[in-house]
């Protein structure tokens, strides 16, 4: 996808100071969108995003805000209209680990990762629905993970999150379809990110060991499958949970 196919559309992107949320506002913002990138403490890091979206010709503002708290993320999403007039795509994001055993997990463990990833999804798409349906047009895209559809050891908050967050896309795909919204979710395997960078060398390996392309993938690659649904191409495709992943899970 090369042309401005995004042209007078506005984009929400959570989580968009660093990786893959990054690389999806830069992708979306190639494309002609204009771009409220969301972050919630990198300000140098979403900074350099918004140069990098304005040097290309491109329109961009930072919202701080921490999307597991209701008002902070109707702020961010009302940030769309208020800048840009309309919000057409909604990226759903900003996500957390706090990895660890189940028989050791600390409760604050497990509450933290469901506030930003489950709740912190459920709080922006609460607040851009009203605005979606009264324009009766929408794309909301939710990021869950491989580990929300398979599971995996020492990531029980995790999973039980991004599985969560596959509960809100298929429901709210049926809630909204007859009012132009489709919504679907991304379902990343092992990107190159801060993320999995703070994985050790030998989980790295063992993972390694079980994608079939024998590499991590790119947040890019990430961002050109967004890009794809946020666009008009994908206009009957909603309730999805897509994976990207390597032919990690099948
Ligand atoms: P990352 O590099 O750690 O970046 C996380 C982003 O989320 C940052 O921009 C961070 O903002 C933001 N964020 C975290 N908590 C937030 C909150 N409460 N409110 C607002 N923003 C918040 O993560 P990533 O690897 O790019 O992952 C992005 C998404 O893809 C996550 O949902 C993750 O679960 C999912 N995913 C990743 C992988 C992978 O292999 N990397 C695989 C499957 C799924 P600050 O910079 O301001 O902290």
């Amino acid at each position: 996808m090369s042309d401005r196919i995004l042209e007078n559309k506005t984009a929400v992107v959570t989580g968009a100071s660093r990786g893959i949320g990054r690389a999806v506002a830069v992708k979306l913002a190639s494309l002609g969108a204009n771009i409220v990138l969301n972050y919630r403490s990198s300000v140098k890091s979403v900074e350099e995003v918004v140069e990098e979206i304005k040097a290309m010709g491109g329109n961009a503002v930072a919202v701080q805000g921490d999307v597991s708290s209701f008002a902070e993320a109707e702020k961010i999403i009302k940030a769309a209209v208020e800048n840009f007039g309309s919000l057409d795509i909604l990226v759903n994001n900003a996500g957390i680990t706090k990895d660890g055993l189940l028989a050791r997990m600390k409760e604050e463990d497990f509450d933290s990762v469901i506030e930003t990833n489950l709740k912190g999804t459920f709080n922006c798409i609460r607040h851009a629905t009203p605005i979606m349906m009264k324009q009766r047009r929408g794309r909301i895209i939710n990021m869950t993970s491989v580990v929300g559809v398979a599971g995996n050891a020492g990531q029980v908050n995790y999973a039980a999150s991004k599985a969560g967050v596959i509960g809100i896309t298929k429901s709210a795909a049926k809630e909204l379809a007859t009012r132009g919204i489709t919504v679907n979710a991304i379902a990343p395997g092992f990107i190159q990110t801060d993320m999995t960078d703070a994985l050790s060398d030998k989980v790295k390996e063992e993972l390694l060991s079980g994608i079939p392309l024998k590499r991590l993938g790119q947040a890019e690659e990430v961002a050109e499958l967004a890009a794809f649904l946020a666009s008009d191409s994908a206009s009957y495709i909603t309730g999805q949970v897509i994976n990207i992943n390597g032919g990690m899970y099948m």
